[in-house]
């Protein structure tokens, strides 16, 4: 293909992508850097934002199918998922500036790849799946095997995001995400945390898993439950043993100026923290 093609299905959308010369154009958030930079032909896009078959959150059973040209912004604030996964919307509002929120979008994030950024850390947590269509038919991945490494995807070149499913959380769970940026708060993050628990009616943790991001190519879950003793002991000591379970565990890689030392600290202390922000926002509802 040659020129920019303007979908308005997804069908057509594949049609366009089928030689793997193409590159689906969404947002565009990425793919202006990389059309300045020269990775990317500026005359081979297929412009996907006119797809109406790739917006909308619909709640189903079980789970959330959110459409991949929601923007940022609108996964944020939306009423379905605020209620299904309480928690989910800090790893969206929290993204870049407000420009990158507006345009920026769940599928674009996704294909993209950056390993900086925040809604991978988070959907890998929920075993959020990737609803896939290609020149081959549908498939679903799991969002942690959609992503494969630095800017890479286990997606074919004619395949397209159009949707991911989101299980939503059950009765006795909570979610929690959190991040820290050592410089602009519109940058990316230093490290990205999730924190997901689980536990039985009467109130016993049963689950506790946290997933780290920024720290390297992959999102990196770490199972806190087979570590860290969650009884009755001080919530401040069981936070401190969270801090050491997590900085032990995450691998970071690429490093930042300040060394892994530092970022394993760092993790640490964003789980102790993010810990404590699920004894304290969860006290009622387990003690109930
Ligand atoms: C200044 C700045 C700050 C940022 N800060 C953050 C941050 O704090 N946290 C964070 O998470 N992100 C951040 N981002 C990244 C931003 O969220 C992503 O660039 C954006 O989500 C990409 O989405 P898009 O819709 O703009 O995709 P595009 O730029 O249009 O496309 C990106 C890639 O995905 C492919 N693609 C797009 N849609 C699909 C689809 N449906 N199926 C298959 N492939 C597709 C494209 O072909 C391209 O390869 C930042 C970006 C910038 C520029």
């Amino acid at each position: 293909m040659t020129g920019l093609v303007r979908a308005r299905t997804v069908d057509e959308a594949i049609e366009a992508l089928a030689d793997g010369e193409g590159h689906a154009l969404a947002g565009g958030q990425a793919m202006t850097i990389l059309m300045k930079e020269g990775f990317v032909d500026a005359a081979r896009l297929v412009d996907i934002s006119g797809v109406g078959e790739l917006r909308g959150i619909t709640r189903h059973p079980g789970h959330v199918d959110v459409g991949a040209m929601s923007t940022h912004v609108t996964v944020a604030r939306d009423s379905t998922l605020a209620a299904s996964i309480p928690g989910l919307a800090d790893a969206f509002s929290s993204i870049g500036n407000v420009r990158i929120r507006a345009a920026g979008t769940l599928g674009g994030n996704l294909a993209h790849a950056d390993p900086r950024q925040d809604p991978p850390t988070a959907l890998v947590l929920l075993d959020a799946a990737a609803h896939v269509r290609g020149a081959s038919g549908p498939r679903s991945i799991a969002v942690a095997d959609l992503i494969d490494g630095a800017l890479s995807t286990t997606l074919d070149a004619d395949e397209l995001i159009t949707s991911v499913r989101i299980p939503v959380l059950g009765e006795h769970e909570w979610f929690g995400f959190s991040k820290f940026l050592a410089g602009s708060s519109e940058g990316f993050a230093t490290a990205n945390l999730a924190l997901r628990v689980s536990w039985t009616p009467d109130g016993t943790i049963e689950r506790a898993d946290m997933c780290v991001g920024a720290v390297g190519p992959l999102p990196q879950r770490v199972q806190l439950a087979s570590t860290v003793r969650f009884d009755d002991r001080a919530r401040s000591t069981i936070a401190d043993d969270v801090a050491i379970a997590v900085a032990e565990a995450v691998e970071p890689t690429g490093g930042h100026q300040s060394g892994s030392d530092y970022t394993r600290a760092l993790c640490g202390e964003l789980a102790r923290d993010l810990y404590c922000r699920f004894v304290d926002g969860a006290q009622g509802r387990r003690a109930a």
